[in-house]
């Protein structure tokens, strides 16, 4: 059970608003509220039946505060388990913070990050991959991440090990039920039965495992760059992706002077983008530090977009380019599609597998990008709401669990006694139930929810 200190906070942010909402949480938070909130029906919140609001003022001591809205909720039926009051009053920062002060002046305690949530956990109302899926909900920034995050949310992670830790515990119910009653008619384990329940968990983990990068790429945004040669549309791609003219695009060559830094979605993936200066070899310093900069970002992009001009034919400066980008997860864009078509494809072809056509001026081809960019990605197919491994605590406990599967396998194999495999068995699902939250130490939990906004 969690604490049982009444807590209270702004859950929304530190910012002038329409509405902001305090939320009280714990045994005290109706009582508490009674105190400083008179209802205009005159009926007090203790009267109330959990999920029905009321109408009245906040009052600290004889002077009025503000007209608000008290919703009540009753434990267990709440967010966080709890009896919870929400105050919906006006968005204000220091009529908000004032209302906060009279509810903890009457012995109700500040809520730290996360702490509602936590609550949650604590009593039972989530697993902590849910918890965790609450919290990239709140960071989510395009549908994919969005998606993903709900799918956790929803519990496709912890359904997912949960299973896992499932058919471990009934290899292991069965070993240990064959070894401590040898004489009761318990059908002997077959090594068959261990293997493949161990192989079949190993996959699923070793499966999530591999498919991390393209979640935290779901959740966080593609590290993007744009490179080409000056003026072969990559300000107006950019532009066109992000729907609002952000960088000059101009005629003359070399203008995009440095790099601008822009968010954008293709098809409900965040790319977090730079458009740079051409990438021609220039003595203007202001430019090449532009060049400079994107180059180095080359190291660390998880997607290169290189922009060609198909109006013209291929250039030395963009076959240095084309040397430069072997091997990156790359694709060719030739713009200006909607002109005579110039570009040595059959050159193209050699060198990049993910190539597409577009107008960026006319709006054409978004859609095929967008499909090779997913292609090129691995990320073909995923709509971000299947299982997937959240943050590296999650991908921590599912490697070390794959890890000491291969163990039980070797013990297995090994021809070890059923006794070692067991206990081998017993610590890889030791790790899993540390993954969903179910068996897991305070420190981590406590380092779990300090990453959440207080108020949530
Ligand atoms: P950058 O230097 O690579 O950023 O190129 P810009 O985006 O500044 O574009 C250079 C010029 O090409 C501008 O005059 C654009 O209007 C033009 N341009 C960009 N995309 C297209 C396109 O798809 N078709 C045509 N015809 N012109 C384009």
């Amino acid at each position: 059970m969690a604490d049982s200190k009444t807590i209270a906070a702004i859950s929304t942010p530190n910012a002038v608003g329409g509405i902001s909402v305090l939320r009280i949480s714990g045994p005290e938070a109706i009582a508490a509220a009674d105190r400083v909130f008179r209802p205009v029906s005159g009926k007090p919140l203790s009267s109330h039946k959990g999920y029905t609001a009321a109408y009245g003022t906040v009052f600290d001591g004889e002077e009025a505060l503000d007209d608000v809205v008290a919703t009540v909720f009753r434990g267990p039926k709440s967010y966080t388990g709890e009896d919870v009051v929400e105050i919906s009053c006006h968005g204000g920062l220091y009529v908000t913070r004032r209302i906060l002060m009279v509810i903890i002046k009457q012995g109700v305690s500040l809520a730290g990050p996360g702490e509602f949530t936590k609550r949650a956990f604590l009593n039972g109302k989530m697993s902590l991959t849910q918890a965790e899926g609450v919290a990239d909900l709140i960071m989510a920034s395009g549908q994919q991440g969005l998606r993903s995050a709900r799918g956790a949310m929803q519990g496709a992670l912890y359904r997912k090990i949960r299973d896992c830790t499932d058919r471990l515990l009934t290899v292991s119910g069965h070993i240990a039920a064959y070894m401590d009653y040898p004489e009761e008619e318990i059908d002997p384990v077959e090594s068959n039965e261990i293997r493949d329940a161990l192989a079949d968990v190993k996959a699923q983990l070793d499966g999530l495992l591999a498919n991390f990068d393209q979640g935290k790429m779901i959740r966080e945004g593609v590290e993007t760059v744009i490179l080409g040669k000056p003026n072969v549309g990559k300000s107006t791609l950019m532009n066109l992706l992000a729907g609002t003219k952000k960088s000059i695009v101009t005629d003359i060559p070399g203008t995009t002077r440095d790099v601008v830094e822009e968010t954008v979605t293709l098809d409900g993936l965040v790319l977090r983008l730079a458009d740079t200066a051409g990438i021609r070899e220039t003595e203007d310093f202001v430019e090449k530090a532009g060049v400079e900069l994107a180059l180095q970002r080359l190291d660390t992009a998880q997607l290169v977009l290189a922009v060609f001009d198909s109006s013209s034919p291929l250039s030395q400066e963009d076959k240095d380019l084309i040397q430069r980008l072997e091997g990156l997860p790359c694709v060719a864009v030739c713009n200006k599609s909607d002109l005579d078509q110039q570009l040595d494809m059959e050159y193209l072809r050699a060198h990049f597998p993910h190539i597409v056509e577009i107008s960026a001026r006319e709006n054409q081809g978004l859609s095929e990008l967008s499909r090779e960019v997913m292609d090129v990605l691995s990320l073909t197919g995923t709509d971000g709401s299947g299982p997937m491994l959240a943050n590296l605590r999650q991908f921590e406990c599912a490697q070390r669990a794959s890890n000491l599967l291969g163990e039980t396998q070797a013990t297995l194999v090994g021809g070890y006694t059923l006794d070692a495999v067991d206990v081998s068995l017993e610590s890889v699902i030791s790790v899993l139930l540390e993954l969903t939250g179910e068996r897991v130490t305070d420190a981590v939990v406590d380092q779990v929810f300090s990453h959440f906004c207080v108020g949530k």
